[in-house]
Parts: C-alpha cells; structure tokens; sequence
C-alpha cells in the first residue's frame, strides 16, 4: 500500500498573470460574492450578489427581448450563434485559462471543455435552421394534420461548477436557436466563465436583454422567485438529484416545462474479452477526466475475474503517475478539487470504503498546502453493498470490485436508482450490444471513457433526470408543438 504525500506543482506565473488579466476584462465590481481559486485558496474576484428585486426585474427585461427574439427567422438566429460560436473559438485560449483559475481543471483539459462547450454552439447554430414541422394525412382521410414547432419561452436555467462553460452553451444555445430568452444562474463557485461567454454572445449579436446572468448568494432565492415568476416557462437544470427534486417541486407550482440533467452512478464493465491497453485507457479517462468530478464518471468499476488481477496491475501504473498540481502548472494531470468541503468528503469515503472491507492500494491522501488537493486514488475489492458503491464519490477514487458472469454484473449494475452513463469494454460485438442494452441508462461508453457529444442527445433515466441536452432532442426541449386540423373536403 502506498500511502506517501506527493508534492504538488505550482503554477506558473506567466499563466496566471494571463488567467487575471481575463479577470480583469469582465469589468466586474470590488465587492460582492468572492470567487476563489480552488488551487490557491486566493480571492480572484467578486460577482454580483443578485437579490429578489434584481432578479425580477432581469426576468422581466428578458421576457420584453423574447418577444422580438421569437420572431426573428431561424436563419437570423443562425447566423448569430454562428458568430457567438466564431468568437468562443477565437478566445478558446482565454476562455480555458479562466475556466482552470475559477474551478482548477488542468489547462489541457480546460482546453478541451473549450472545444467541448463551443460546439454545442456550432450544432445549435447548424439546428437552428432545421426545426422543422411535419405533415401527415389523416388516417381517415378526412383531413391534413400540419404540426409547427415554436418557442416555449422565457426560461430559467441552473448550472453546476464542474463545466462551467459547457453546461451553460448546453442550455443557452438551444433556447437562442428556438427563439427562447434566457435567465442562467451559474454555480456561485464558477461564475466568470458564463460571465465571459455570454458578453462574447452579446458581441455577435445577441441583444443585451435577451441573456442575463444571475448571481446570487442565495440559491433558494433565486430559484423561489425566478420559477413563480409569471414570465417562466421553462426550467433547465444540471446538478445533483436532491436540488433538482426541489426545483421540479417548485415548477410543478406553474406547471412548467422541465429538462432535468442529475446526478450519477455509472457502472462500467471490464469482461475478459477486453484489449487491455484500451481499456486502461478508457477506464482512466472515464474515472479520472476532470479530477472524477462528471456526472459520467466511472463510480463503480468492476472487473471480470480472468483479466482483473493483470487489470488493476497495469491501471496501478497509471494512477500512481498522476501528477498532482495547479491547474495553470506546466505537467500537472490532476489539478484541485473544487472546494476543502470536497476533499474532506473524499477522506471520509475512502475511510468508510477501508473499514468495510476494501484494499487501499495508490493514494487517499490530501496533501499538506494550499488548495483543495486530493490525491489519485485507487481502491481494490470494494464491497458491492459499501456505501462508496451506493452514492456519488465525485472526486479522483477508483473503486474496483471483481465479478464473475455477465449477468451478475449486469444485476449489480443496475442495482441502483441512478441511471445517467454505463461503460463497456469487450471486444465482442454481440457481448458489447447485449449489455449495452440491459444497463439501464441514457448513454453507453464502449470501448471509451468520453462518451459526450455535442450531436449526441445526453441525459438520464431513473433518478439521473428528465429530457436530453445536445443532438436534435436538446432543440426540442425549448419548443412547444402545436397541429392545425385541415379539412380534407
Ligand atoms: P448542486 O445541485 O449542488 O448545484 C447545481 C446548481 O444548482 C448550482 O448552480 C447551485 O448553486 C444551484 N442550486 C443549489 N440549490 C439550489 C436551489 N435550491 N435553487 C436553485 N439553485 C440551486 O450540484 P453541484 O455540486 O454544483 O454539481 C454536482 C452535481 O451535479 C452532481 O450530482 C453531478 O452528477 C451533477 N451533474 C449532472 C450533470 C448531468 O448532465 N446529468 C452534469 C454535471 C453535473
């Protein structure tokens, strides 16, 4: 067992001077809510703390932009998100600075959420153009069934912290391409990101009113007044299944259009027949991308008995490599977590994990210092029925647990209420759709660990969500579908 503290890189001056200097140019105000780096423990800057008043009025303002918003032809709206999407791109490298000064990711994989959240700009601006109706016959040939697709309306979204930049371009693009008007409320931890991307929408064109950010000190405010606002129409959330349960109890109130994306669970399978090199690989990416905190990650990773004692050896090799460091630090693979509250949560569960029953074998340490860190960590026979096994670790803990038939595996991972991703690495195509469809879940990673799409429609069932973000069916989240009846004769 290795339980040795491993140093921490720090940042690099010149990539922090540059990150401020993005800081500098939202033109944000002295005091307000503190923005911290998770990497540094320093303030890096204020945000508006929005109250009820505020976020009235901003409801109002949008709901008067929509108007217009609505009527614009879709190759307008088009062109625009072309523009928004153009502009993301060119700032990518200022975007993906500021995304690791405010929530930590390594600039790499900041970088890679650029390309990530941009594009759902691009395929909204492609889709924008495509929303189409329908025209069907009657079956008794009494008359013509015309369907048309408009705008729901006014719609109030909710993000998490983990992608700042593409949980927001998931939502607003869609509801711009639709002819929607937004109000977004980013997490309090990771405000600046939606702060900079949507000043970049306004200088393609959006219209100042028709996008405005809330930030607030009180979530719960936010959300009571925005959701019985009578302008809403819609609510879209990303977060955790407990908040997103409350929000669906609040929209029931005005019956509004809900999109739910929730909490997970994921189980991913490694059978026999696997390449072990790709699934190494895979599975790396499906745990460890973004320091473990994805809705999508790997949670549950079990390991079929003929390959896994050659598995853990090899996947061992790659955790203890990780280098722990800033985000902005030149070779970090791993940068913070986003806040102390987390790491303390990460050495209660490897704890409670030991004490029933699991091998401890890379990690499960937070080193001394500054910042949230938390080592890259992996665990070997994890009891099935062990609390790490039962709930969202979100954070760097592989948890392995050794299986032995494909159908035990199956049972165990679906043994939960959560049903966001599933992973399967095999090299049989018949095994790889077979399980495929028994995992009870919205999207399947075979033989790869990033499963997101842009053109893809994400989401989950059970208590992962409602609705789907991305592809075609992430427009249609913010359309209301209304038939005109013709008569035939
Ligand atoms: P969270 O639910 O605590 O917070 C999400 C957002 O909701 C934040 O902006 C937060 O400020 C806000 N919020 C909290 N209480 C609120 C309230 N009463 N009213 C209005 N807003 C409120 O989740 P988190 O810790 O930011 O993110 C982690 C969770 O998000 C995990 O469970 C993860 O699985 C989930 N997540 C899901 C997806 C997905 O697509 N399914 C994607 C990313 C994250």
């Amino acid at each position: 067992m290795s339980n040795r503290q491993k140093s921490i890189l720090t940042a690099d001056a010149d990539a922090l001077r540059r990150a401020d200097d993005v800081v500098g140019r939202l033109g944000l105000p002295n005091e307000g809510i503190e923005v911290t780096d998770p990497g540094t423990a320093e303030v890096i800057a204020h945000v508006p703390d929005v109250g009820r008043d505020g976020i009235t009025s901003m409801m109002a303002s949008a709901d008067r932009a929509g108007a217009s918003w609505a009527r614009t032809t879709p190759r307008e709206r088009s062109n625009i998100l072309h523009r928004w999407w153009e502009l993301l791109v060119e700032h990518s490298e200022d975007l993906a600075l500021l995304i690791t000064r405010e929530m930590g990711k390594t600039l790499a994989e900041a970088k890679g959420e650029v390309k990530y959240g941009s594009d759902f700009v691009r395929w909204y601006a492609e889709e924008a153009v495509r929303a189409g109706g329908n025209f069907q016959e009657a079956p008794d040939g009494g008359s013509r069934i015309v369907t048309r697709r408009s705008p729901v309306g006014l719609s109030v979204l909710i993000t998490p912290w983990n992608f700042p930049l593409a949980m927001a371009t998931r939502k607003i693009a869609p509801a711009l391409a639709a002819g929607c008007s937004v109000v977004i409320k980013p997490a309090t931890a990771t405000p600046l990101t939606t702060y900079f991307a949507v000043q970049l929408a306004r200088e393609a064109g959006v219209p100042a009113d028709l996008v405005h950010v809330i930030t607030t000190s009180s979530s719960r405010t936010m959300s009571e007044t925005a959701l019985r606002d009578p302008h809403a129409r819609k609510v879209s959330f990303t977060g955790s299944t407990e908040v997103g349960r409350t929000l669906l109890g609040l929209a029931s109130e005005r019956v509004l259009r809900t999109s739910m994306e929730l909490g997970g669970n994921a189980p991913l399978l490694v059978f026999d027949d696997a390449d072990l090199d790709r699934a190494v690989d895979g599975v790396f990416a499906a745990k460890m991308r973004n320091g473990g905190q994805s809705c999508i990650a790997a949670n549950r990773i079990y390991v079929q008995d003929g390959i896994a004692d050659d598995f853990v050896a090899a996947f061992r090799q790659k955790i203890a490599s990780v280098r722990m460091g800033h985000g902005l630090s030149e070779g970090a693979h791993l940068g913070p977590l986003v806040s102390p509250r987390a790491v303390t949560d990460m050495e209660a569960i490897v704890a409670g994990a030991i004490s029933e029953g699991a091998e401890l074998l890379e990690g499960g340490n937070a080193p001394e210092g500054d910042g949230s860190f938390f080592s890259a960590t992996l665990l070997d026979h994890v009891r099935p029925d062990s609390a790490i096994s039962g709930s969202e670790i979100f954070g760097p803990i592989a948890a392995i647990q050794r299986f032995t038939t494909e159908e035990e595996a199956i049972q165990r991972a679906n043994d939960t209420e959560f049903g966001l991703a599933g992973y399967v690495f095999t090299e049989s195509l018949d095994r790889a759709f077979r399980v495929s469809d028994a995992i009870q879940c919205g999207l399947v990673g075979i033989n790869q660990g990033v499963p997101s799409n842009a053109a893809a429609p994400f989401g989950g069932v059970k208590q992962s969500g409602l609705g789907r973000e991305g592809g075609s069916e992430g427009l249609e989240e913010y359309q209301n579908i209304r038939f005109y009846n013709i008569a035939a004769r």
